[in-house]
């Protein structure tokens, strides 16, 4: 256990509200984070059974380290959309069918007796990235999580785009292909990132590419089966093995992510682009990754005014799952010292 008074106070609670778990934690004035649990999701029951668990979890967590709430300055709370920020509701997850049109940022304060914050978990999460991770030593970042979609978040000088209508930096519903035969995004729309590069889109792409004539050959054919179908891990590790035609699948998420990043470079022009969610071919320590990054910034610069092609940075994330309730804890940092 680490020292109590390592910690730099006041302490701050997060809770980051997704389909399968409720992730929560308590992170210190610093960001570093003190103590850290999860529970699943009851999705279909109500949610003030999960706010009286969070509650009762958040106690243990302090009282296991030596504190209590009387340390703890405010609280902050990320959850899937569609949701009214201003409003403090939940609308109507699909994910969460018991938790429609909840007040949850009423319910948490009263529940813990603290202000509390409410985000979108893409943004909490760009918010953890800003604060102590792969966005740290920068005042303006991009955070796009490519996992089975593709989310993101914009902050700028301590500031969540959060939107007037909370649907601030939906960066994977960007239209980025206009043709007349693009691909249909999950949210019923043509030509959207997210139906290009999230990993759903990439199993898409590559089963396509596969059943066609052509001909390709691919290490891949023998690999998927109706017992074990394509997976974008497996598109990953068949790349890393040195499959070219699972190669040329990845590098061709990079340029379709590139479009991305390069219209955003010309509408924000941050300090900084993070690349977060689970699909990241291994990251910085894998050669894979390596090279999908690489990729990632070469397409861009193609695309972009020069100087910010020059001065373009795409980086790895680096909190992982752990970025959600973190951002929620550092938003509600952000919001107290607002006002004190
Ligand atoms: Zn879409």
């Amino acid at each position: 256990m680490p020292d109590p008074s390592s910690f730099q106070p006041p302490f701050f609670a997060g809770v980051d509200v997704g389909g399968t778990n409720v992730k929560i934690g308590i992170v210190d004035d610093n960001g570093t984070i003190v103590a850290e649990t999860k529970f699943p999701t009851k999705a279909d029951d109500s949610p003030d059974i999960a706010v009286e668990q969070a509650k009762l979890e958040l106690t243990n967590l302090l009282s296991s380290h030596g504190l209590d709430w009387n340390q703890v300055a405010a609280i902050g709370v990320g959850t899937p959309g569609p949701m009214d920020i201003k409003a403090g509701l939940i609308l109507t997850p699909t994910n969460l069918p018991g938790w429609h049109n909840y007040p949850i940022r009423e319910k948490l304060s009263q529940a813990v007796g603290k202000p509390a914050t409410f985000a979108n978990d893409a943004n909490a999460a760009a918010y953890g990235e800003y604060w102590v991770g792969g966005g740290q030593a920068f005042t303006s970042m991009l955070l796009l999580t490519l996992g089975t979609g593709v989310g993101g978040g914009i902050i700028i000088n301590d500031i969540s785009i959060d939107g007037e209508h909370s649907h601030g930096a939906e960066i994977g519903h960007m239209n980025i292909d206009t043709s007349d035969n693009a691909r249909m995004c999950g949210c019923g729309v043509k030509g959207h990132l997210e139906a290009y590069a999230s990993a759903t889109a990439m199993v898409d792409r590559t089963q396509e590419a596969l059943s066609s004539p052509a001909g390709m050959t691919s290490s891949l054919r023998q690999q998927t089966s109706a017992a074990s179908p394509l997976s974008a891990l497996m598109i990953s590790n068949a790349a890393e093995a040195g499959d070219e035609f699972a190669m040329s699948l990845v590098l061709e998420t990079a340029d379709y992510l590139a479009r991305g990043i390069a219209d955003l470079a010309h509408l924000i022009d941050p300090a900084a682009f993070i690349l977060g969610g689970g699909m990241n071919f291994g990251g910085n320590h894998s050669p894979l990754g390596q090279k999908f990054l690489q990729r990632v910034v070469l397409s861009t610069r193609k695309l972009v005014f020069p100087v910010l092609a020059e001065r373009l940075v795409v980086k790895f994330a680096e909190l992982g799952s752990e970025a959600g309730f973190v951002g929620a804890a550092g938003m509600a940092r952000t919001e107290y010292n607002r006002r004190a």
